[in-house]
């Protein structure tokens, strides 16, 4: 029969890299209780509409990427492509909005892009998503990216840039919005088919097209940042003094536009040259308008969503400070029966223990034990139960010891002999 396979993009994370998932989570776990967030867990598969709404009718996530489908009962739904549409859903719907001035949650979890697989980016993949409601001061924009530098410190990743931008409120967008249409208006036939669309209904989305020409093209764009209303630059000049207090650096990049509409002012991005074309690992940045566009009250939001897969390609493996394996070879009925005695014993020393189930020769227990690179094996047959004793040999030195036959006091025993 054939074997049935995951699907494309989607797979099965196991060994060192789920090593790396955990610790990675564990670390931004621990620096995000710290600034007092909270977690939450929200559903995988949403109304479509919400991220419709949220992300952008025009962007490439919404046109092309998602995993949308009709139910049994009719309804458009789709698994989520990110967690911040749903983090507002869950605020506004929970009410924290009338009965906490600031909300900072964060959640983990799987997200879903029909996209092209490629280095670190897959149909599923996780996330570890950051949000703060009700926060307009860029002292929390900053403070963000101060905790994502002293994450990546932790994880031991060298090589990141963080780059930064605004993209200012809809008034300085307006207005950039006539100079972008005049520029690309004479550059049109250089554009491709859906950049033409996206010339009259959202031209600032052009900047994310992958198409090589497109990019030519918006290289030589001129850029909002230098049409930024007077409340927007004060603001950005404010964040930009917080991270110099906080005393990490951030790059400014003048291009830099997220794929999605919801963003107003200042956006990043943290970048790493270890990860080819698309370096992006971390990204995020500022919403003020997307809580009421949701159908909440004004509130800013501000927040990001980091990529776990893409970050732990550049995460050094740490190996674990590993504990000596202990392996137990036993021959006949009389020695069996101190099987689960050991069991017991070692599990409750906290100590790794690994054993055959089914009886087999010594030698064929000696090879498993080699497979598994344990690193001392316990003998028992009937010769060492008759005499009370059990062997222990240590697999590097090829020593063997002989201990009592005592599995309460035995695991005690072993680590004092693997110390030495
Ligand atoms: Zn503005
Ligand atoms: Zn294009």
């Amino acid at each position: 029969m054939e074997k049935i396979k995951t699907l494309r993009g989607f797979r099965d994370i196991s060994g060192e890299e789920l090593d790396t998932f955990k610790r990675i989570e564990a670390c931004a776990r621990k620096y995000l209780k710290l600034l007092n967030f909270t977690e939450i867990e929200l559903p995988i598969l949403e109304k479509t509409e919400l991220f419709v709404r949220s992300i952008g009718d025009t962007t490439d996530i919404v046109e092309k990427e998602m995993f949308t489908f009709t139910d049994i009962g009719g309804d458009s739904l789709t698994m989520r492509p990110e967690a911040t549409a749903g983090m507002v859903r869950s605020y506004l719907q929970s009410g924290l909005y009338a009965t906490q001035r600031v909300s900072k949650l964060f959640t983990l979890g799987p997200m879903f892009r029909h996209e092209k697989p490629q280095k670190g980016r897959f149909r599923e993949f996780h996330q570890i998503d950051v949000e703060v409601f009700g926060i307009g001061d860029p002292l929390i924009d900053a403070e963000l990216l101060w905790m994502i530098h002293m994450l990546l410190q932790e994880l031991k990743v060298n090589t990141y840039d963080i780059e930064v931008n605004s993209v200012g409120c809809p008034e300085c967008r307006e207005s950039f919005r006539k100079v972008l249409v005049e520029y690309f208006e004479t550059k049109k036939d250089m554009l491709c088919e859906d950049c033409v669309r996206r010339l009259e209904r959202n031209p600032l989305r052009i900047f994310d097209c992958k198409n090589t020409q497109c990019i030519e093209v918006s290289t030589e764009s001129p850029v909002l940042f230098e049409y930024l209303c007077e409340e927007c630059t004060r603001h950005f000049d404010e964040f930009q003094q917080h991270v110099s207090s906080f005393g990490f650096s951030v790059r400014i990049n003048k291009r830099l536009v997220r794929g999605l509409d919801y963003y107003t002012r200042t956006v990043f991005e943290v970048t790493s040259n270890d990860l080819g074309a698309q370096k992006a690992f971390i990204a995020g940045g500022r919403y003020d308008n997307l809580v009421e566009e949701m159908g909440g009250p004004k509130t800013p939001g501000t927040g990001f969503a980091i990529g776990v897969e893409r970050l732990a390609l550049i995460t050094m493996s740490e190996k674990a400070v590993s504990t000596p394996t202990y392996f137990f070879a036993y021959l006949g009925e009389r020695a069996k029966k101190y099987l689960i005695p050991f069991i017991k014993s070692f599990a409750g020393a906290g100590l790794s223990l690994v054993y055959s189930y089914d009886e087999r020769s010594l030698k064929s227990q000696m090879r498993y034990a080699d497979s598994l690179n344990a690193d001392f094996v316990f003998i028992l047959g009937d010769n060492e139960v008759e005499r009370g004793i059990v062997l222990l040999r240590n697999m590097k030195t090829k020593i063997q010891y002989e201990l009592l036959l005592d599995p309460s006091i035995l695991p005690r025993e072993a680590i004092k002999l693997s110390i030495e």
